[in-house]
């Protein structure tokens, strides 16, 4: 992929991600402190467990964020599109897929497997 079409789409991913992580990080607490009807305990329940999805997207913006901005730290320093651990190409079709994309698809497959 051009670096060019790769950091405009990385940066639309980021702002996306920047929008998401705000109103998540604004609905959440806010509901809590105070809730605008009595609940019943089935409402508290689905609430806590909307407040945990919320929670874990949050997470997963934030860490999708962090990937977004070493990708465009690696366009800036001519790298990207290599693999961060074997130094092979990442494939097109990988990038196209995950602009974010630090490494080929074994690597970050070996990773995975490592963080289990
Ligand atoms: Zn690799």
């Amino acid at each position: 992929m051009d670096s060019v079409v790769a950091r405009k789409r990385l940066e639309e991913i980021r702002d996306e991600l920047d929008r998401s992580i705000s109103v998540l990080e604004a609905s959440g607490p806010r509901r809590d402190q105070a809730p605008e009807y009595p609940q019943d305990p089935a409402d508290a329940g689905a609430n806590l467990t909307e407040t945990q999805r919320s929670a874990a997207m949050l997470t997963v913006a934030r860490q999708q964020r962090s990937e977004v901005l070493g990708a465009l730290n690696r366009i800036d320093h001519g790298s990207y599109g290599i693999c961060a651990d074997c130094g092979a190409k990442v494939p097109e079709g990988r990038l196209e897929a995950r602009p974010e994309a630090a490494r080929c698809v074994s690597c970050q497959g070996k990773r995975d497997r490592l963080r289990r």
